[in-house]
């Protein structure tokens, strides 16, 4: 099957400075894999559309929107927090960046397309209601949920997160939504250091040990996510694809393999199948050694397609 592969050249000018980890070849790195393996011929290349204010603001404050306009500069760099860094070309990277959730949304809704792969950045799951953090500006896959509910009339979407890191941003935005079922696996205690929500009917977070490795992982998703997703029924199920718990990523401890990422790809397309008609919106959050990142993306992605 088709998928989109929504992406925008201003996604690479969104410069973090000398030795950011996150920085413009990891989008590099995944497009050359694709390119070079063929499957950038076979997916559906589309311009990620800029985010229109109405669209943050279903997620955002206006406060939030505000600082960072103000605090994006016009030459050199603006530091955020420790590790978010804003340079004269980030804001547009990020309009890009959440517009390629919400175009991916109307294609998906709309049937053009079963599955949509947003390869952007700057990433978005640790962006709050309220502000930005961990290289996060816009919450951009909360962008997509919101607008999947409040335009497309969804009624019950799930979002997994499988970066190391726990999706934060995303778990305040929808906390006391009942429609969004929020699953996350994550290192911890680690960044982002914000205590994670209790389990509730809408969230499922399962905190691994830093010594988890393969056995861990997949036991935390098949024991605690898929009852929880496949009692939920979600109508589309978002992605909030981060590589960055790979053995050869030294941004975490935690040690998965090629293998575990094609795996749990497999799960949750298999949960969408089952009550969403395939349909899967997925979103590049972290993943930094640049090698594993590409591979890792284009197993997730080939799972998307249904190619094995
Ligand atoms: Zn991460």
């Amino acid at each position: 099957m088709t998928i989109a592969y929504i992406s925008h050249r201003e996604c690479l000018r969104h410069d973090t400075g000398e030795g950011h980890p996150e920085n413009a070849r990891r989008i590099s790195a995944i497009e050359d894999r694709f390119l070079a393996t063929g499957l950038l011929d076979v997916l559906r290349y589309i311009d990620a559309p800029e985010v229109t204010e109405h669209q943050l603001l279903r997620v955002h404050t206006a406060e939030h929107l505000e600082t960072l306009d103000a605090m994006a500069p016009t030459s050199g760099y603006a530091r955020l927090d420790p590790d978010t860094i804003i340079s004269s070309d980030s804001m547009s990277a990020a309009r890009r960046a959440a517009g390629a959730v919400v175009a991916a949304v109307d294609l998906v809704v709309g049937a053009d397309m079963e599955s949509a792969f947003c390869c952007v950045r700057p990433p978005g799951h640790h962006a709050e209601s309220h502000r930005a953090m961990g290289f996060c500006l816009y919450n951009n896959i909360a962008v997509g949920v919101a607008h999947a509910l409040e335009e497309h009339g969804l009624e019950k979407v799930a979002v997994v997160d499988f970066d190391v890191h726990q999706g934060n941003g995303t778990e305040e935005i929808f906390q006391n939504d009942d429609r969004v079922l929020f699953c996350s696996t994550f290192q911890h205690p680690f960044f982002p250091f914000t205590t994670p929500l209790e389990n509730a009917a809408n969230r499922v977070n399962v905190p691994l040990d830093a010594t988890a490795k393969s056995a861990e992982f997949r036991a935390a998703i098949s024991e605690q996510w898929l009852p929880v997703l496949n009692d939920f029924q979600p109508q589309m199920v978002f992605v909030s694809a981060g590589f960055d718990a790979h053995q050869d990523d030294d941004m975490s401890y935690v040690s998965l393999t090629d293998a575990d990422f094609h795996w749990v790809s497999e799960q949750i397309a298999g949960v969408a199948a089952k009550s969403a008609s395939g349909r899967i919106v997925s979103v590049l959050e972290g993943g930094y050694e640049l090698d594993s990142l590409a591979r890792c993306a284009e197993l997730h992605v080939r799972v998307l397609m249904g190619l094995h």
